[in-house]
């Protein structure tokens, strides 16, 4: 069974500078395929030699998170559209909103978001969706432009049932990370995960941060990792009431479809 992890933060600090030994590690966890996501420019630039250096295992997005928004400068579309070109991007993004700390303010990130979508719109590439507790604004800036989007992701799912409906009326997939293996916070996603129809369902480890609890025996550390995405996987098995081989054909499938399809 192969498995491919569409949320990595490989050029996090915390993770940039053990690579290697990550894609190794995942490899043996037969991760063999990850969508390495840019937060900013700079990391959307440095995803370019990153993931041209493992070709055909690293894809890559590029964008600005809405953490991020606000470090904008002036000609960053001119710029993503550029760096876009890169032959392992997949994806536009991370791109959307998230009002729970306000990192950049919430004007700020709603135009750097809309931006990104028109520029998604443009090049016709999948947009690969971040929103915490924003939903409805997010909700519908994305109802106004759906018809002009060529599909995405939104990744890192927790919400409920009529909520993952919205998305999927919309013509989104849905990214689940560890979050549905937290005992303590996962009772939504545990609940919703097999209302997500098969054709839909994207797997992620958004690391390193979301380390999945079900581990065992516990890792001595919090940093997540690809390795690490068979626990989701066996998680979202158990929930959704099929074979890890099911989801394991499902979800690559998915992958491909979405992301490689208008892959030269
Ligand atoms: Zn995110």
């Amino acid at each position: 069974m192969m498995w491919t992890d569409i949320g990595v933060n490989l050029l996090n600090a915390s993770l940039r500078a053990d690579a290697e030994a990550i894609l190794q590690r995942a490899e043996q966890a037969q991760v063999h395929r990850m969508l390495v996501i840019a937060s900013d420019e700079l990391e959307s630039h440095a995803c370019v030699g990153l993931c041209a250096a493992h070709a055909g295992r690293l894809w890559h997005s590029v964008g600005i998170h809405p953490h991020q928004a606000a470090t904008a400068r002036p000609g960053y579309i001119e710029r993503l559209r550029e760096l876009a070109s890169a032959p392992q991007v997949v994806a536009l993004g991370e791109m959307g909103l998230d009002y729970n700390r306000n990192y950049s303010p919430p004007d700020i990130q709603v135009s750097v978001f809309e931006r990104q979508l028109e520029l998604a719109q443009d090049l016709r590439l999948p947009v690969y969706l971040h929103e915490r507790d924003a939903h409805d604004t997010f909700y519908a800036i994305l109802r106004e432009r759906r018809d002009e989007l060529s599909g995405g992701v939104v990744h890192c799912f927790t919400g409920d049932e009529p909520t993952l409906m919205r998305y999927l009326e919309l013509g989104f997939s849905i990214g689940v990370t560890g979050w549905i293996c937290d005992e303590r916070r996962g009772h939504q996603l545990q609940a919703s995960v097999r209302h997500i129809p098969s054709d839909r369902l994207l797997l992620e480890t958004d690391s390193p941060y979301l380390l999945p609890r079900n581990i065992r025996p516990k890792p001595k550390t919090r940093i997540n990792e690809p390795a690490q995405l068979t626990w989701v996987a066996t998680a979202v098995a158990v929930h959704r009431n099929e074979s890890l081989q099911q989801l394991s054909a499902a979800t690559e499938a998915n992958f491909d479809r979405l992301f490689l399809s208008r892959h030269r």
